[in-house]
């Protein structure tokens, strides 16, 4: 008789629907992979536990989502393909329901990505999702936090905030916003800018994926590439909900620090401008220079002073 977590496997993660690069998928010791002559294999993986990234009582559907979507968001962002993945879930029942939600959530983004899961491990713990994702990327193609130069320009996908209003309605401390299930799916179900990121190459200097918010990840990007920006808040591109939900003052401090957004944020040579143009859902925010560091230059004059920059487990409580 096989055993209840062979079953479970079986049940709800075994498909077919393998890469064409995969030689072996779910069933053995591992699964085995065949990386195509002239690509090289980009590598991530990210945890997500109850209580801290996503909040108790989410949907199952969305947490099977998300958690493949921050992996892709990832691959997005050096401009690679999705390719193949693993899953390590650790569960503190075996609740056919939940189980049910979260791989067809897991499924879904898979699908519509044409990723392959080809295997993972299953244990019994509280709550935990952790994914590795493989994506490929041409030799020598992709696209590195490294690459800015002064005189680039600063771009971003999307419109970023959303998703941390989304979570403001999710913990209770916000009760209204203009189109909250509009906001509450941006945190719940990102959609992560895998097309993007790979019509990006060539195009882009260095490129990030926005988790912790702009002013946490432009700070990364920056400091990989030992530049600096100004950023023109006028031109970052808040959504109609955001907008709204603020009624004329937009909370830039929210915009600019909240995480979960999934965006991606590239610069771009000033002799590649002109391809900008044709990427859709893309706007130019500002400039790199010289001097280091990032400067919010608000609407209406002066500097902006943020006051906290992006999410850090490790920070000690103030
Ligand atoms: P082992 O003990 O050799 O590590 P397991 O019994 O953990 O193997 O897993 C059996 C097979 O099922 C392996 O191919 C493994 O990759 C796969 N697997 C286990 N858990 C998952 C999961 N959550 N999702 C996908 N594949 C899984
Ligand atoms: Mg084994």
């Amino acid at each position: 008789m096989p055993s209840p977590e062979f079953e479970l496997i079986q049940r709800y993660f075994s498909r077919h629907d393998a890469a064409p690069e995969i030689v072996l998928g779910i069933g053995d010791d591992c699964a085995l992979a065949r990386v195509p002559a002239g690509m090289e294999l980009a590598m991530t993986v990210d945890t997500m536990v109850e209580g801290v990234h996503f909040p108790r009582h989410t949907a199952p559907f969305d947490i099977g989502y998300k958690a493949l979507a921050v992996n892709l968001s990832d691959l997005a962002s050096m401009g690679a393909r999705p390719a193949w993945f693993t899953l390590a879930l650790t569960l503190p029942r075996n609740d056919p329901d939940w189980l049910a939600g979260f791989s067809e959530g897991l499924h879904a983004l898979a699908g519509e990505h044409r990723i392959a899961l080809v295997g993972g491990d299953t244990t019994r713990g509280p709550l935990s999702i952790t994914i590795q994702a493989h994506g490929l990327v041409p030799a020598g193609e992709a696209l590195l936090r490294r690459g800015a130069r002064a005189g680039d320009l600063v771009a971003v996908s999307g419109t970023p905030g959303d998703a941390g209003l989304g979570l403001q309605l999710a913990l209770g401390q916000r009760t209204t916003a203009v189109n909250a299930d509009y906001l509450r799916a941006r945190l719940d179900r990102p959609s992560p800018r895998v097309a993007l990121g790979q019509r990006l190459r060539g195009i882009a200097s260095a490129c990030i994926d926005v988790s912790d918010g702009i002013a946490a990840d432009l700070g990364h990007l920056l400091e990989a590439s030992g530049v600096g920006a100004d950023i023109e808040l006028a031109r970052l591109p808040l959504s109609e909900a955001f907008r709204q939900t603020f009624a004329g003052s937009p909370d830039w401090n929210l915009a600019l620090t909240a995480g979960d957004d999934f965006e991606l944020l590239f610069t771009v040579p000033p002799a590649r401008e002109a391809d900008l143009a044709a990427l859709a859902d893309v706007t130019v925010i500002g400039r790199i220079g010289a001097d280091q560091g990032a400067r919010f230059h608000l609407p209406q004059g002066g500097l902006m002073q943020l006051e906290q920059a992006g999410y850090d487990h490790f920070r000690s409580a103030p």
